[in-house]
């Protein structure tokens, strides 16, 4: 695993009962929350759900819109530094806490994660390889993008895309014009389409002495646009994992980022790596690390956030994170609960909706043992895929 030590500011760590602030009520706040507390730190938590899966394990909630800069100033007065979990939130608003108490990932890289075309912008300067892409303003930046991408391409919204929404795919000419009027606010961003051998995700953390440490990569599926299930390590060639946690490495450096930070790649035909999108949070295919490693990504997050040394992301297992989604995974819940080897996490959610992340269960291998996809179906039992959705070839 790539490790580094690099400039940064250097903070003095925070002592324990600390309070960490965290912006944002889902679960990536609630296990961020349980993280802090292990380390002896107090969660409070920003969100206007009072019941909602983070405030549910949090010493404190400040109940209030992140654009509420009453609220705002309230949590930030009450908290020793501050992180978010989720990224719909204004970089503004960031500023704004940042003027109390560190803001970390600071809010200038979220203002990059959260707009398609500043990320792809950034990361081009930063020579990291992406899929070829042009903005697309307008009508003659549009037959632009399709002279020079060639069909197809995909068409995405700049800012809140997420599991797939906010995108079109444009197979043909005749198609353009209504992509392009189906999707807004524009700019957009157009993008080639890659025609990929498998999804990976590298979790990269940075600290505040500007260590940084990688999990191995992980391998994802997705159905339905939704994170479905990931493998790690993720079998690829041992090169190219390196090479992914390099880039995940660079991405981080070059951000001067202190916190985590999901980097979401594609590997193509050739073999070759392309960054597709990143995220500065804990991440949904970084669960696997709960169950596999001494050290999970929220631990990890939260030991970054708080000024305090990273260890190594080591791993004693390898996993399979399979996510629980809707009421239909919900209905396997007493059937996971009898499973031998399913280590269930439950969100706290009230109700399943449809697409709405429920929990996850983590699956464990001995460490170098990690099965193809038949022996993953097979550990799965109840939450086993249609065997169509595998493609385990990587
Ligand atoms: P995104 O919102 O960018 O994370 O994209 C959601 C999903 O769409 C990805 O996980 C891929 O499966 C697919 N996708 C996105 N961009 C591309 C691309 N340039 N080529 C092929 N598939 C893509």
């Amino acid at each position: 695993m790539p490790a580094s030590s690099s400039r940064s500011p250097s903070a003095a760590p925070l002592a324990p009962n600390a309070v960490i602030g965290i912006v944002g009520g889902g679960q990536l706040g609630r296990m961020s929350a349980v993280a802090a507390a292990k380390l002896g730190f107090r969660a409070h938590i920003l969100t206007q759900d009072p019941h909602g899966p983070a405030a549910q394990v949090a010493h404190q909630v400040t109940l209030g819109a992140y654009d509420d800069h009453k609220a705002l100033d309230a949590f930030a007065r009450a908290v020793d530094v501050i992180t978010f979990e989720f990224e719909n939130i204004s970089a503004d608003a960031l500023d704004c806490l940042a003027q109390h108490c560190p803001v970390r990932p600071s809010g200038a890289i979220l203002r990059i994660s959260q707009d398609r075309l500043a990320e792809k912008t950034f990361l081009s300067d930063a020579d990291i390889p992406l899929a070829p892409w042009m903005a697309v303003t307008d009508h003659a930046s549009l037959h632009a993008a399709a002279e020079t991408l060639g069909f197809p391409f995909i068409l995405k919204t700049t800012r809140n895309g997420y599991d797939g929404k906010g995108q079109a795919r444009v197979y043909e000419a005749s198609q353009m014009e209504e992509a392009f009027a189906s999707l807004a606010p524009h700019p957009l961003v157009a993008e080639g389409m890659v025609d990929f051998a498998c999804e990976i995700s590298v979790m990269v953390v940075r600290g505040t002495d500007g260590t940084t440490r990688c999990f191995a990569p992980g391998l994802n599926y997705h159905r339905d646009g939704i994170l479905d299930l990931t493998l790690a390590p993720a079998p690829v060639q041992e090169e190219t994992a390196q090479q992914a946690q390099a880039l995940a490495t660079a991405i981080a450096e070059k951000l001067d980022l202190i916190g985590i930070l999901g980097v979401e790649m594609f590997i193509d035909r050739t073999g070759t790596l392309l960054v597709n999108e990143i995220a500065p949070r804990p991440h949904n295919s970084g669960h696997w690390t709960m169950d596999a490693c001494p050290a999970d990504q929220f631990d990890m997050h939260i030991r970054a956030v708080a000024g305090l040394p990273l260890p190594p992301a080591l791993r004693h297992s390898d996993a399979a994170m399979k996510n629980l989604v809707g009421p239909d995974d919900m209905a396997l819940w007493p059937d996971i609960l009898a499973t031998p080897g399913h280590i269930p996490h439950l969100y706290g959610k009230a109700e399943a909706r449809a697409g709405r992340k429920m929990g996850h269960v983590n699956i464990l291998f001995p460490y170098g043992s990690l099965p193809g996809a038949l022996g993953v179906q097979d550990a799965l039992g109840p939450l086993a895929d249609k065997p169509e959705t595998v493609d385990n070839d990587q």
